[in-house]
């Protein structure tokens, strides 16, 4: 399937917005006390799809929830009984506006473990029920390092269609993928009221994006990275690199790559509610197991699980790198621990020091 490019303007391309609210479940950044989440909104007023990528928090927890209720039961002398079960809400298409490309690109790292040795059907078939238009920044935020990371960030497919600003308020709009194609058409067809015009011309994207490589603080050769931390497991370096971690997990919890998650009863005289939460490998009780042994019982440990996981497990495993540079773990953490530091620092140690 070939795949086109459209430019249209803001007048334009809000009108599309605007109806694309009216008739789908739509999700875009709304704001509250200074951060933007994800939420279903009704109007184009509500949100902000060009929010900032330091203050927006990942699109993760729509194909991944924070916590969710797997079930709620009865457990009595006579036994136990399921009272209801959490059935999954998205059996029709949803849009999503306003995706970072960074985070667009956590949900595929993502797909090549939830269709690994567990099918999660759920967070599979919630991203096949999800049209995702994806605005690309403009300029890199003081932690971004997403153009160093192993994946093409200008063609990217992980999202449908690409919402890329030109010169002279033109807006571009490409779509990347069957679903992203098939939705735009079957969009503008039905409307001439968005002012799209179909371009050949990509030579104002390009520029955006010559601009916006260029404007990044942190870079990083991830191969290198790749090769060193996987020789230096015994690197006393993690201690000292670890030291101030409070192990409060938020880094994880930000994290639009992270998957660790628990399953956890609440029980209340007879009636439980079974949920499934976010978790972390920083958590000190992570790894421990029933006969009280914990092979990470200690901080430094825990954090070269991390990061070993990020730039080396998931590379060998799946091919791809288990960071997509979004930053947010660096602007969230209490004590300003920067993974990007980590790593680096790491493979800069000489093996066995
Ligand atoms: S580890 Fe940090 S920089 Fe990498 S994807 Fe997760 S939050 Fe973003
Ligand atoms: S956010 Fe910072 S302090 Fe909290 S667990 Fe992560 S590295 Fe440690």
């Amino acid at each position: 399937m070939s795949f086109s490019t459209f430019v249209t303007d803001k007048a334009g391309l809000q009108k599309m917005y605007e109806a694309i609210i009216s008739k789908h479940e739509t999700y875009a950044p709304v704001e509250k006390f200074g951060k933007y989440d994800y939420k279903k909104v009704s109007s184009l007023k509500e949100c902000d799809p060009d929010s900032p990528i330091a203050e927006t928090m990942s699109v993760k927890p729509l194909f991944f929830p924070r916590s969710s209720k797997i079930m709620k039961y009865e457990a009595t002398s006579a036994g136990t009984s399921i009272l209801e079960t959490d059935q999954d809400p998205l059996t029709a298409q949803r849009v999503v506006l306003g995706v970072k490309h960074c985070d667009a690109r956590g949900l595929q790292v993502l797909e090549a473990v939830n269709k690994w040795d567990y099918i999660d059907s759920d967070f599979l078939k919630r991203r096949e029920n999800t049209v995702i238009f994806s605005a690309r920044c403009d300029k890199a935020g003081t932690h971004c390092f997403c153009t160093s990371l192993d994946y093409d960030l200008e063609n990217l497919d992980a999202l449908d269609i690409a919402v890329v600003n030109g010169a002279e308020g033109k807006i571009y709009l490409q779509t990347r993928t069957e679903r992203g194609e098939t939705f735009l058409k079957e969009k503008l067809e039905k409307s001439t009221m968005y002012n799209v015009q179909s371009t050949n011309d990509e030579s104002e994207m390009k520029k955006q994006y010559v601009a916006f490589a260029a404007s990044f603080r942190l870079k990083m050769d991830y191969k290198d990275i790749n090769e060193k931390m996987a020789k230096r497991f015994d690197s006393p370096a993690f201690e000292e690199a670890s030291r101030n971690c409070v192990s409060c997990n938020t880094c994880a919890f930000i994290c639009p790559t992270c998957h660790c998650f628990k399953i956890s009863d609440e029980k209340i005289k007879d009636t439980g509610v079974r949920y499934k939460s976010y978790d972390s490998c920083n958590n000190v009780y992570f790894t421990l197991e029933a006969g009280g042994h914990n092979p990470r019982p200690a901080k430094y440990r825990r954090w070269r699980q991390r990061s070993m996981h990020k730039f080396v497990y998931y590379k060998e495993r799946f091919g791809v790198n288990l960071c997509v540079g979004c930053g947010h773990c660096a602007i969230s953490c209490p004590v300003n621990i920067s993974i990007f530091d980590v790593v680096n620092h790491i493979a800069s140690t000489p093996v066995g020091s």
